[in-house]
């Protein structure tokens, strides 16, 4: 017996110290009984998935939508909810959507209750727009020049209908980003930070906050050099090259790049990670210089719906927005929607060749 306990325990998995931790572990019960052994799934309704496994169990899942920063009021909120009417068991999706799975197809419709009555959408499954995927903002990352979770929050506040409904052609992934860099990846409508000046530099500060040659290695134009300014080791930008990408303000705070005025959005279309029916692709810019105008972003949310109304109305059944833009071609999306076809559409930078595939003007 007391060999048997030691091999056991040398199976076990060894803790590390990075990563997330195991999600068995925090696993509905029904869940980990069944792990790997699903007959199949349906959706009775937006924002409930139904799974049934092989042994005849069965699961209710309930997506709820969330503002993502939440805090000890909201989590409080939540948490009791999910104790009363559910089982204690919850999981969070990566676009921020909380997921409360019970056992009985009664206590679905209670949960989607109180989830409504403390003003939380449930939804988000299947042909919806779904919770927008963004970045940080300004509440976690140290370079945003935009607030990637208050874009999200007003959007979304204004595509709640389409949240709780599954009406469009296919699903549609939206995302944000709050700086050039684009941590939030590719999505069938993309609200991007543009910068649109170089970096000012304050040259008191490079020396003592700044590793100058990691700075000059991380422009992708070469457009940096070191320089001696007020007798100081600093650097210099070669602005006629400088592409304005903010890549040198993360190594170097003092190569300030956001700019209220000049930091601007833009919106990319098209993306999407996925290989059905055709294969992933990259998002396209669409409008730029939009400005970056908080708390409600208004003239993002005029441009994203404008864009998602006219692909609701106009694609067939099961294309995502990528698909819908290959079919009708790029001159007659500008047209259906109506937004304007600008010089700044065109990747002109001289590196370009081998990035103009991802232009939605020229293709080879
Ligand atoms: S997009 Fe940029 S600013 Fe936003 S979280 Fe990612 S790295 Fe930070
Ligand atoms: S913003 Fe980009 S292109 Fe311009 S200097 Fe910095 S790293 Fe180079």
């Amino acid at each position: 017996m007391a060999q048997a306990q030691v091999v056991e325990k040398k199976q076990m998995r060894t803790p590390i110290e990075s990563g997330c931790p195991d999600g068995m572990q925090f696993m509905h019960p029904l869940m980990v009984k069944n792990f790997g052994n699903w007959k199949y799934h349906d959706r009775p309704r937006p924002g409930v998935l139904h799974h049934v496994a092989y042994s005849g169990d069965e699961i209710w899942t309930v997506r709820v939508g969330t503002q993502r920063q939440l805090g000890p009021y909201e989590i409080n909120l939540l948490c009791d909810i999910v104790d009363k009417y559910g089982e204690g068991h919850v999981r969070f999706t990566i676009r921020s959507n909380l997921e409360v799975m019970v056992s009985k197809w009664e206590k679905v419709g209670p949960l989607i209750q109180a989830f409504n009555d403390a003003g939380y959408p449930v939804g988000g499954t299947g042909n919806s727009v779904t919770m927008i995927s963004h970045t940080q903002g300004w509440l976690h990352c140290d370079i945003p020049a935009t607030d990637a979770s208050g874009v999200v929050k007003s959007l979304m506040d204004e595509l709640y209908e389409e949240f709780i409904k599954e009406e469009m052609p296919n699903r549609v992934h939206i995302t944000t980003s709050c700086c050039q860099i684009n941590c939030g990846g590719q999505g069938d409508i993309a609200i991007n930070i543009q910068h649109t000046k170089p970096p000012k530099i304050n040259h008191d500060l490079v020396a003592n906050v700044c590793e100058r040659p990691s700075v000059v290695a991380r422009c992708p134009v070469a457009a940096i050099r070191p320089a001696i300014v007020n007798g100081k080791p600093s650097l210099e930008v070669d602005e006629k090259k400088c592409i304005c990408c903010g890549a040198c303000y993360p190594p170097c705070p003092p190569m300030q790049i956001n700019d209220p005025e000049h930091s601007k959005l833009a919106i990319w279309v098209g993306g999407k990670n996925s290989n059905a029916r055709s294969k992933p692709m990259f998002q396209k810019l669409v409008a730029a210089g939009l400005p970056n105008n908080p708390p409600r972003w208004p003239e993002v949310a005029a441009v994203v719906k404008k864009i998602l109304y006219t692909y609701k109305k106009d694609a067939r059944d099961w294309e995502r927005v990528g698909d819908w833009v290959e079919r009708i071609g790029w001159p007659r999306f500008f047209e259906l929607t109506g937004l304007p076809f600008t010089k700044f559409h065109i990747d002109n930078w001289r590196g370009a060749r081998n990035s103009l595939n991802a232009s939605a003007h020229i293709r080879f």
